[in-house]
């Protein structure tokens, strides 16, 4: 009989970190992952017990100019998208950011691309100087940049829980997503629906 995977309880040294849910890549948005709403509520849910606890909350953003390399028109991948001070790149009006969330902006100049939390910004540093030892991630999108910031927590040496409820994927491809989680998997992440996260005793 196989043993029973040891239960996953919030403790010191975790952190929240949520990925990227801006309305643009909500349904209705220049670039929607589709049912991208639907990470907002489990993802609250977990804010709040995360605050509660006193662990800290930080969300990142895309932050682009108008001119980014990432789009079309510079012949990028995506339609132009989360171009800093739009609408379009505010946090999901339905995102219960608490006021001691920590706010990270990647990709932020003209010329660099960053689907990783960690690409060119000072996250590492902040967690560190919190002394984050351990990442529950989730977010949009999950087969770009819940994906590389996983990789990246992973490789800075933090253990990383996947929140597989509280992510959704772009599938250009059918089956990105899923092959994301695997490799997030595979590369050391362990991914648990947040309903199963307990609180500490
Ligand atoms: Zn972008």
């Amino acid at each position: 009989m196989a043993r029973p995977a040891s239960p996953i309880t919030l403790q010191p040294g975790d952190a929240l970190i949520i990925v990227d849910v801006q309305n643009d890549f909500l349904p209705g948005g220049s670039l929607a992952v589709p049912r991208g709403d639907e990470v907002v509520a489990p993802l609250n849910t977990l804010i709040a017990r995360c605050t509660r606890l006193r662990l800290p909350v930080i969300a990142t953003r895309d932050w682009h100019p108008q001119d980014h390399c990432s789009f079309h028109a510079r012949s990028g991948p995506w339609p132009p998208h989360c171009i800093a001070g739009t609408p379009g790149a505010a946090f999901a009006p339905a995102l219960a950011l608490p006021e001691s969330a920590t706010i990270v902006s990647k990709a932020v100049t003209a010329d660099v691309d960053a689907y990783s939390g960690f690409g060119g910004t000072d996250l590492h540093d902040r967690l560190q100087a919190a002394g984050v030892r351990r990442l529950f991630v989730g977010g949009l999108a999950t087969d770009y940049c819940v994906l590389n910031t996983v990789r990246d927590g992973l490789a800075n040496g933090y253990a990383v829980i996947l929140l597989t409820d509280a992510i959704r994927a772009v599938d250009v491809t059918p089956g990105d997503g899923q092959r994301a989680i695997d490799e997030m998997a595979r590369l050391g992440a362990h991914p648990i629906a947040s309903v199963d996260i307990r609180n500490p005793a």
